[in-house]
């Protein structure tokens, strides 16, 4: 059989189904494979949660199929499978809740997993782009420039079209198609924003945590944590957790609201009644002062006024501006940075504890080419962990 991408979902997939006594060979187009999970977590390798969060999950296709795939490998079970088969000790960080290797060194996850199928007997065919499949009586013919390879098994684990250098570039997708697969329409997700405010661009650098409301059509999304402006617009955990809702051209435009700290109006009035403080001070307590500067003269409040003379529409002004503050996007990186794809291959179309596809017996599906993506921290490795492992003891299974 034949494993088709040896990125995160592909490597397991294939140590898996090597351990059930296949014959494996896995393909690959760059000339060492994993190149995602090298640069990831800033070539850390936020390699899981502390905890996983299934409801934060994005897909078009029935939400209990999902959460029924992601269960199939517990998360206690995935860590202990890095820590003893791949003797990966993790470290938690507090703070963000995620797993990292101790080393900090995302490319001993990358190596471990390439060692271990090799291991277990994975013929590594690196270097290798697959450009078509074709499904027949006696199994599949995978064309590559240097020949056809059969395989009487397949298992796609192309991953989508999130930064294509690290070699996923759709190819999978479409061979997905060609084999009778609908797909729900992709889109890049966790990627930053761009903005279309000069004022905000000179913000640049100013960091926070933040609460953002996001709404699109029906579509309705808080996030919290890091934001970042940058020189081109917005970045940080809660502006990328929230940009599918802007990078999905099929939905009406998006709104997306900040509050700024952890006050709400009435918190922020009941520190406005101080007794002649500067307006400035209060606001600089709890949001960094080069973005209160920047509120206050949206709001048209002096940078000398006091409480004492705070006008009431200035109060309701100021006010709304640290609470529900329209962000001025104006699009999204795209693929380019995008962390992951929404949209793909449709879960209904494949049989959710072996992944074997219903439309074209034999072959399987795992990791981002599935119309699922998750929330950052850890949980975007845990689906490709997990349905790599599904995939391959399914397809590995005589
Ligand atoms: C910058 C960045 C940081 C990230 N950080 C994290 C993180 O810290 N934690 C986390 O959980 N997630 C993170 N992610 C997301 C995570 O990397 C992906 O969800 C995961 O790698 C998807 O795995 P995959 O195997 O499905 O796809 P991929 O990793 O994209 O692997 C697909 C593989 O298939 C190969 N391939 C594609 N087409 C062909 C073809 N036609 N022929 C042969 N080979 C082919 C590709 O070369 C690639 O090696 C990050 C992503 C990015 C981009």
């Amino acid at each position: 059989m034949a494993v088709i991408g040896a990125g995160a979902a592909g490597l397991v997939a294939a140590a898996f189904a090597a351990s059930r006594g296949a014959d494996v060979v896995l393909i690959e187009r760059t000339p060492d494979g994993g190149r995602k999970i090298l640069i990831s977590g800033g070539g850390r390798c936020n390699i899981l949660p502390s905890v996983l969060a299934p409801e934060r999950f994005v897909t078009d296709s029935p939400a209990h199929v999902m959460r029924g795939m992601l269960k199939s490998w517990p998360l206690h079970e995935q860590r202990a499978f890095f820590e003893n088969d791949l003797k990966i000790p993790l470290a938690l960080e507090e703070d963000s809740g995620k797993l990292f290797p101790k080393s900090n060194r995302a490319r001993d996850v990358r190596d471990g997993l390439v060692a271990l199928a090799g291991e277990r007997g994975v013929r590594l065919q690196f270097g290798t782009s697959v450009t078509a499949i074709e499904a027949g009586a006696a199994g599949f013919t995978i064309a590559t420039p240097t020949g056809p390879i059969a395989a009487g098994r397949v298992i796609l684990a192309t991953g989508g079209l999130s930064v294509p250098a690290t070699g996923s570039d759709g190819t999978g997708l479409a061979v997905a198609a060609a084999l009778g697969h609908k797909m729900i329409d992709t889109y890049p997700a966790l990627t930053p924003l761009l903005g279309r405010d000069a004022g905000h661009a000179a913000l640049s650098g100013v960091s926070l945590n933040a609460r953002l409301r996001g709404k699109a059509g029906t579509r309705t999304i808080e996030t919290q944590g890091g934001f970042l402006f940058t020189h081109r617009g917005y970045s940080g955990p809660s502006v990328l957790d929230i940009s599918h809702l802007v990078a999905r051209k099929s939905d009406a435009a998006a709104t997306i609201r900040a509050q700024w700290s952890a006050l709400d109006p009435a918190a922020w009035d009941r520190e406005f009644e101080a007794p002649s403080a500067l307006i400035s001070t209060i606001v600089a307590r709890h949001v960094p002062a080069r973005l209160g500067e920047r509120l206050m003269v949206e709001a048209g409040v002096p940078t000398d006024r006091r409480t004492s003379n705070l006008r009431r529409t200035e109060r309701i002004s100021l006010v709304g501006r640290l609470t529900s503050y329209l962000l001025p996007w104006s699009g999204d990186e795209g693929y380019k940075k995008a962390e992951v794809t929404g949209g793909g291959v449709a879960l209904d179309e494949v049989d959710p504890r072996t992944l074997e596809s219903r439309r074209c017996p034999g072959l399987f599906l795992c990791g981002e080419i599935l119309d699922v993506f998750g929330p950052i921290g850890g949980h975007n490795f845990a689906w490709a962990w997990a349905t790599g492992r599904a995939a391959g003891l399914g397809a590995g299974t005589p």
